[in-house]
């Protein structure tokens, strides 16, 4: 397989994660492949499922922990599918665009919705994936509708009611299905207010957020009448540390790598973390960060 996939320049081989994941941590994968465009990426899919090589799909990476160890399989990345476009108040953006990007495009035609969620540091496929959100916006707020590649590669349409959007799940979730690309309705709003609204939530964010150093975000689901922050934070937790992995002092909920952290090391306090909130309070934290790689 390796001399067919020589002839696709975007295909690495070997590649360490951790020049991907936002968390700068764990180990190589054995095939890394950024396709230009949704060609591209459909031709190796098809060549990787001929081999019955696994396949992991990424986008920024800024919600998965990958072990040391590494991937066994392939991982496509959609960063360079990066195609966006503007008609009325749509905007529809390849799974590759930056929810910064997509918020971009919505300030510069003046339509608002975005705002909130502009400061989520993933793609807009990981975003649809995760039904991410932040101060009061999700995804699911916004969206009209996705196209996907399903098992047998073909080109599928799903609108927004058929996405089973819940807290942080989508029809997506643990399916191999490809988003391509989502389309997202805003209304027409004032410039200047976008701007100042977008700045609040980033300032908020930088204010409340440890952005200083890698990490995934939040590792774990708000449990229900509870915030998993403050759970942590009251469990004493706050500065724990494995080696160069920390909770964050800043916010409790966060996961830190202050440089040089292991996946192993995360792995070790989310597990301490784990049993110290369920032996305190009861409460079984459920992971929002998704653990991908060989054990
Ligand atoms: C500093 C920081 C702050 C954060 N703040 C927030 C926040 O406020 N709110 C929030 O919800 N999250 C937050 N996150 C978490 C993360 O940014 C979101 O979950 C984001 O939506 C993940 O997007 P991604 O492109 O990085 O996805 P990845 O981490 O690459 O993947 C996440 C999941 O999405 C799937 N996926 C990705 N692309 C596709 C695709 N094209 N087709 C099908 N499946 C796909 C993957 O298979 C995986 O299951 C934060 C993370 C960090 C590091």
């Amino acid at each position: 397989m390796k001399t067919i996939l020589d002839k696709y320049d975007f295909v690495k081989f070997n590649e360490p994660m951790s020049n991907y994941t936002s968390y700068k941590t764990g180990g190589p994968a054995d095939i890394v492949a950024l396709p230009e465009n949704a060609e591209s990426l459909k031709a190796i899919l098809t060549i990787l499922r001929e081999y019955n090589m696994p396949v992991y799909l990424f986008g920024n990476c800024t919600n998965i922990l990958v072990r040391d160890k590494g991937i066994r399989g392939a991982v496509i990345l959609t960063g360079r599918l990066n195609d966006i476009e503007v008609e009325g108040n749509f905007i529809t953006a390849s799974a590759g665009v930056s929810m910064a990007k997509l918020a971009a495009a919505a300030y510069e035609a003046s339509l608002t919705g975005a705002e909130a969620v502009s400061g989520i540091p993933g793609s807009v496929g990981g975003a649809v994936s995760m039904n991410a959100g932040s101060y009061g916006t999700s995804i699911e707020d916004i969206l009209v509708s996705s196209q996907y590649l399903d098992e047998n590669l073909n080109i599928c349409t799903l609108q927004k009611e058929q996405h089973q959007f819940g807290y942080r799940t989508s029809f997506f979730t643990d399916k191999n299905y490809v988003i391509l690309n989502s389309t997202f309705a805003f209304t027409h709003g004032d410039k200047s207010s976008i701007k100042r609204d977008m700045l609040e939530y980033a300032r908020k964010r930088k204010s409340s957020q440890p952005l200083e150093y890698p990490s995934c975000g939040s590792v774990f689901k708000r449990p229900a009448g509870h915030f998993a922050g403050k759970l942590i934070q009251d469990a004493g937790l706050k500065g724990y540390t494995v080696n160069g992995a920390q909770v964050s002092e800043k916010h409790a909920g966060f996961i830190i790598n202050k440089g040089g952290a292991t996946s192993k090391d995360i792995l070790t306090i989310i597990d301490y973390i784990k049993s110290v909130v369920y032996n305190k309070y009861k409460v079984n934290l459920e992971l929002e960060v998704k653990i991908i790689g060989e054990e």
